[in-house]
């Protein structure tokens, strides 16, 4: 048997890299290497993909949120509701411009955002909402919203882990104020390198977001607001163009893995699998389930049995991943902002239980197959 990582891109590009090396050529013999008609082109077909009326193309995922809320004049002095179960870069940018992240809880069954509980953290200084589709799965956008509208907050989707995800048929980054998406290489449309996005309809906002990620420029030399040079290269907007006539095949293929997952484990004790939640469709950027912690049981040694399960799956080699095992608002970074570990208790629970399977679109049948073997002996040591 051979080993299964948790994510292998050289599959695809084994299926593909013909036509991935003829785009990137073009443009390297063209010799515009930075803007152009291949990032325009690139941003046009963004938008249509994600049904918004503008994109603005920009360096990274990252990028994206600090110029979302740069373009929403968020700084010093206001607070941005988010969740502590995140890639750091979600709130990291908050801070970046001078706000304030405000930690909500997580709700278990999705591991996004707890809606419940989002108005009780807004203040008169909240000026935002940073839900974020995590692992692909979509927040329930229509309740965020509604509260958003009554009040009188943005909202910017992360859309990182989630492009081409739905919620009541609309794709995400369409439904906020703004969209965010990175093309890092493991996301669902990866570039060969850093890349990333933003979709707006708003065509006031997509003017200054533009602006900002070109030294604050809207004409050559006049400088009008501290900006950034975040760019999409051109030849990244060249593979990205290829690879996204290809996106909803791989996420239909995401798809079609999830639910044999689901076929496969669902009847397993010891562990809560992953569902679409009514009205969403998700990408499965991961394929995340929970390893529960036997009743009564503490850590050892800080080893809990997600840990050890884990260990198993690498003597048996199938690649694992933990996303996150720590969350936010307890990481040494933000001691500052006052929060003690029990304060949120379900991210908290959820970083000791998580555990990601293999999951691209490439992985086959068997390999899952051998994936759940493989988990079934390890959950039985
Ligand atoms: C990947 C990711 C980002 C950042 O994207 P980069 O392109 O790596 O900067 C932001 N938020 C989430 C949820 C992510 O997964």
């Amino acid at each position: 048997m051979n080993p299964i990582p948790s994510f292998d891109l050289s599959r695809q590009y084994k299926l593909i890299g013909d036509e991935i090396r003829t785009a990137a050529s073009e443009v390297l013999a063209s010799g515009q290497y930075i803007g152009g008609s291949v990032v325009q082109g690139f941003e046009q077909q963004f938008a249509a993909y994600t049904g918004t009326a503008e994109c603005v193309a920009c360096n990274s995922g990252t990028d994206a949120l600090f110029l979302a809320l740069r373009s929403l004049q968020i700084g010093p002095g206001d607070e941005v509701i988010t969740t502590p179960f995140t890639f750091v870069a979600t709130a990291e940018v908050i801070s970046a411009v001078g706000a304030k992240p405000v930690f909500v809880d997580i709700d278990p069954q999705t591991f996004n955002l707890d809606l419940n509980q989002i108005e009780a953290a807004i203040t008169d200084r909240t000026k935002a909402i940073i839900p974020v589709h995590l692992f692909g799965q979509p927040v329930d956008m229509t309740r965020v919203m509604t509260i958003a509208q009554t009040h009188n907050l943005w909202v910017i989707e992360d859309c990182a882990q989630a492009t081409g995800a739905t919620w009541a048929g609309q794709k995400v980054g369409s439904i906020g104020h703004i969209g965010c998406f990175s093309f890092y290489p493991t996301k669902n449309l990866g570039a060969c390198g850093d890349g990333g996005a933003m979709t707006t309809n708003d065509s006031g906002i997509a003017a200054q977001l533009r602006m900002l990620r070109d030294h604050g420029q809207k004409q050559r030399y006049m400088y009008e607001a501290i900006g950034v040079n975040s760019r999409l290269d051109a030849v990244q907007a060249a593979i990205l163009q290829v690879k996204l006539r290809y996106l909803e095949t791989w996420n239909i293929q995401r798809q079609t893995i999830a639910s044999r997952y689901h076929d496969l484990l669902q009847s397993i004790a010891g562990i809560v699998i992953p569902q679409d939640i009514a009205g969403g469709q998700s990408v499965w950027n991961q394929y995340t389930i929970r390893v529960l912690q036997p009743q009564g049981e503490s850590a050892p040694q800080g080893q809990n049995r997600r840990d050890r399960v884990r260990q198993q799956l690498q003597q048996h080699q199938v690649g694992s991943m933990v996303y996150y095992p720590k969350p936010l608002h307890i990481q040494p970074v933000y001691a500052d902002l006052g929060y003690w570990t029990g304060d949120l208790t379900i991210s908290e629970q959820m970083a000791q239980e998580v555990l990601s399977l293999p999951m691209f679109p490439e992985l086959e049948a068997d390999q899952q197959e051998q994936v759940v073997y493989a988990l079934k002996d390890s959950l039985a040591h």
